[in-house]
């Protein structure tokens, strides 16, 4: 029987106890906020590979953001001295991305596939619109977007997708020529990536069947917040349909909570834990009920507002943790007001109260909140960090520089032609780029390939860019990514631009903390390692790997030496060809939240909406705007369903808080250029009158949530609005850099033979050790990127 012997497993309670060392099989662990679901997965990776029950290559955990991905990876590397590399430990996209690298020919994309980031979608969507003259008053390009990813998350190609009147077929068309567009551009929005992902496994039995055999610990957090495809795609990993029925294999453990399920209007489906316990047939369902995060106000209150919702699965949640402060309430006359009291709280919670600014967090309901108490906190000069706003990789001259590389790598990316093909300004106006796109229709063919169809001088003008881009692909060869991004900056005039423009000098240097994430991203991370190798022998069968784990083995050893990575991060067995650095880098920037990187060690005040607060805790919480028709959002509050997915959202909001919660309403707050009068929200009934304090006299009549009032406003869908898809590649601690000399013995300049590209010579070498890789240029094949470890070179001269 495991005991509590070992450290790692010292601090848990009994019910923890028993989920960390629960024998192979498949398990649901329901527990409420705070109660350590998210622990128990962590330190249950970490048991497996410390009693040798499995290797890091056999496990695949799935987290909800990448925040926590990094957080799983960061406590696991604490617990033990493990090589968290080999581990598949990220969100949904990351993982799919990793998947769809390694076997990009059987999901018919190529190696260095783009990744569409939302805006990127709605620009190819609107581009496209345009291309086949669609009404975008009748169909605008929003919600065609939303209507594409939709199908997806429902599994449907437009061969799939029933239209049963005109609008409808016409969706389905465009959705059919958008599919297309991005085929031929070689990139996949973040919904394809799952999609796609997803298809690969199912129609290709080799492949599934050696993730089946591999991956034999699956582990899934905040499984109340997946959609239909995502379950999907989880059991195509951990089984097989056998006559009509689903036969799982290895050991599938999901965790999550109902009463945190916040994404129903993206799809994710509560139904999704119930029939994991049907169809993988669980037998083991756990509780944890001890809430190990909050005061007991805070708790208390958490526990009153979700007893206000009906359907419920049921769990109870204690805490032997004291009272703590009470909830603190304040009514502002207005949002400033609002945000000004924030302000002062904080001073005083940091002077007074010794609390660190990076354990406070200011969450609110709708983006366009965060303005105000932004400009607040500025004005006080308190530093503070916004998540999910426009994201460092979201920037317009960021944007512009990626577009740049990803021609580099792809020049029939035609998204990014269209964004840098007049930027920096070169006298190629909209009517030439129309021509262009007429011309690229007609003939098939990429705008690139397009240029030489067009006359006269937006021809000869084009044809300038295109050159320009080439002659830049030429001179960056051989050249580390640093060099290419600088080398990039010089020769396209973005940097010469920016110098040039009023606020360019904040351009320049966010230009500058480009090279500086590159810097990072190949010393810290370690390039390429989304793509990792599934040995394939000729016919495109998997071969058999040692990473599959050894099964539940009572006498396995305890390990006490680091574990090898359990893959090399290398993708075609037979070339050993691998995503250049550069790609590698583009990849990240696309599924990367993308902080500021020189933010990031900051101790700042974290502003975030609710939504993307989920699994995180703070010592001090503050949520503002508690007004009806803003929290409870208007659009959801008229109807149950609604209604009690913003109560689980407030439930979400206040379990975030150890020590200290504030809630505030505001009588008046401008929003969209008005000024509206609101009532305080309805929840403030539904928490504990005992856990609370009113700061401000409490008020009888105005004030106080009537039905039907008819109050509530125009708030605009900020919240859904503001949720892309914010998922991020793998995680992984900083890996120190090996001071190993090379064993290769190549170097740039020397000629190499490769058994199927022929004869090349060496323009560069990156990494060392497993991750060596040379880029190699053959003049028959082109310059290519090999594994050393894989990839047999042989030293001609
Ligand atoms: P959420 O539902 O918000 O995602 P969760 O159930 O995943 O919460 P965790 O984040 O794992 O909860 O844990 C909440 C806090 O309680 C963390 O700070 C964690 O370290 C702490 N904790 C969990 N279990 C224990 C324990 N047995 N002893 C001490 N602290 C614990
Ligand atoms: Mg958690």
């Amino acid at each position: 029987a495991p005991s509590a012997a070992s450290p790692l497993l010292a601090n848990l309670n009994d019910e923890q106890l028993a989920a960390v060392t629960l024998p192979a099989g498949h398990a649901l662990i329901l527990a409420g906020a705070g109660s350590g679901k998210t622990r128990v997965l962590t330190t249950r990776i970490a048991w497996l590979l410390q009693n040798g029950y499995a290797t890091p290559g056999g496990i695949l955990a799935v987290t909800f953001t990448n925040k926590a991905a990094k957080e799983m990876v960061a406590r696991l590397s604490a617990m033990l001295p493990v090589n968290v590399r080999g581990m598949w430990i990220g969100t949904f996209h990351g993982l799919c991305n990793r998947l769809l690298r390694a076997h990009h020919k059987a999901a018919g994309l190529a190696q260095t596939f783009q990744i569409l980031d939302t805006q990127d979608q709605l620009s190819a969507i609107k581009r496209l619109c345009k291309q086949h003259n669609v009404d975008d008053e009748r169909f605008p390009p929003k919600q065609l977007a939303y209507f594409i990813a939709n199908c997806k998350e429902e599994g449907l190609r437009p061969a799939n997708v029933e239209a049963h009147d005109s609008d409808a077929r016409k969706k389905v068309e465009i959705y059919q020529l958008y599919e297309e567009q991005c085929q031929r551009e070689g990139v996949v929005d973040f919904g394809e990536l799952m999609l796609r992902s997803y298809e690969l496994l199912r129609d290709n039995d080799p492949i599934r069947e050696h993730y089946q055999r591999r991956f034999q610990h699956i582990l899934v957090d905040e499984f109340q917040d997946t959609n239909k495809l995502q379950y999907a795609w989880l059991k195509q990993l951990a089984g097989n349909e056998v006559g009509g029925r689903f036969e799982a294999r290895g050991s599938v453990i999901a965790v999550g909570d109902d009463d945190q399920s916040i994404y129903a209007f993206r799809g994710a489906r509560v139904g999704n834990m119930t029939d994991f316990v049907r169809e993988f047939d669980v037998q083991r369902q756990i509780k944890l009920e001890q809430n190990y995060r909050s005061y007991s106000n805070i708790l208390d209150s958490a526990n009153h507002l979700i007893s206000h919702n009906s359907r419920r699965l049921g769990k109870n949640l204690r805490t032997t943790q004291g009272a703590g402060e009470p909830v603190r309430v304040y009514e502002a006359s207005s949002d400033l007001a609002e945000a000004q009291w924030m302000v002062d709280e904080i001073k005083q919670l940091v002077r007074n109260d010794g609390f660190e600014r990076k354990e406070i967090a200011v969450l609110y309901r709708s983006n366009a909140q965060s303005r105000v108490i932004e400009s607040a906190l500025f004005n006080a000069s308190v530093p503070y960090r916004v998540y999910g706003g426009l994201r460092f990789f979201e920037r317009a001259e960021i944007k512009h520089a990626l577009a740049y590389l990803r021609l580099l790598e792809n020049p029939h990316d035609d998204t990014s032609f269209t964004r840098v093909v007049n930027f920096p300004p070169r006298g190629i106006g909209a009517r030439s780029i129309e021509v262009l796109q007429d011309a690229a229709r007609a003939a098939g063919c990429s705008l690139h390939d397009a240029v030489s169809a067009v006359p006269g001088k937006a021809g000869a003008n084009l044809g300038a860019f295109v050159a320009m881009v080439d002659v830049l692909r030429e001179q960056t060869q051989g050249l580390n990514l640093r060099g290419i991004i600088e080398q990039m900056l010089e020769s396209t005039g973005l940097v010469e631009h920016f110098r040039t423009e009023k606020e360019g000098a904040d351009r320049i240097e966010n230009l500058q903390e480009l090279v500086n994430a590159a810097e990072s991203f190949v010393t810290q991370e370690g390039f390429g390692r989304d793509a990792v190798a599934l040995p394939l022998d000729e016919h495109g069968t998997p071969l058999a790997q040692s990473t599959v784990s050894q099964g539940l083995d009572p006498n396995a050893p305890v390990l006490d030496e680091p574990l090898k990575p359990a893959s090399p991060g290398i993708v075609d067995a037979d070339t050993g060809e691998t995503l250049s650095p550069l790609a590698a880098f583009l990849t990240h920037a696309a599924l990367e939240a993308g902080d500021n990187q020189a933010q990031a060690g900051q101790d700042a005040v974290q502003l975030m909406t609710v939504h993307a607060s989920k699994g995180l805790e703070f010592d001090g919480v503050f949520i503002g705007g508690m007004e009806e028709g803003l929290f409870p959002h208007e659009n959801s509050a008229s109807d149950r369903d609604g209604l009690e997915e913003e109560r689980r959202l407030m439930y979400v909001a206040i379990t975030r808080a150890r020590k200290r919660l504030y809630l505030s309403h505001s009588q008046t707050r401008m929003l969209h250029g008005q000024t509206r009068y609101n009532i305080k929200s309805r929840f403030f009934d539904e928490l504990p009158e005992a856990a609370l304090k009113w700061i401000t006299p409490k008020q009888q009549g105005f004030g106080s949530y009537a039905p039907n009032s008819g109050a509530g406003g125009a708030y605009g869908s900020g919240a859904r609005g503001q949720f892309g898809f914010k998922s991020e590649t793998f995680a992984s601690p900083p890996v120190p850099v090996q001071k190993t000399t090379p064993s290769h013995g190549l170097r740039a300049g020397i000629n190499v033979f490769h058994t199927k590209f022929g004869e090349g010579k060496v323009l560069a070498i990156e990494g060392t050790g497993d991750d060596a890789r040379a880029q190699v240029n053959f003049p028959r094949h082109g310059t290519k990127w090999l594994a050393l470890s894989v990839a047999k070179l042989t030293i001609v001269d």
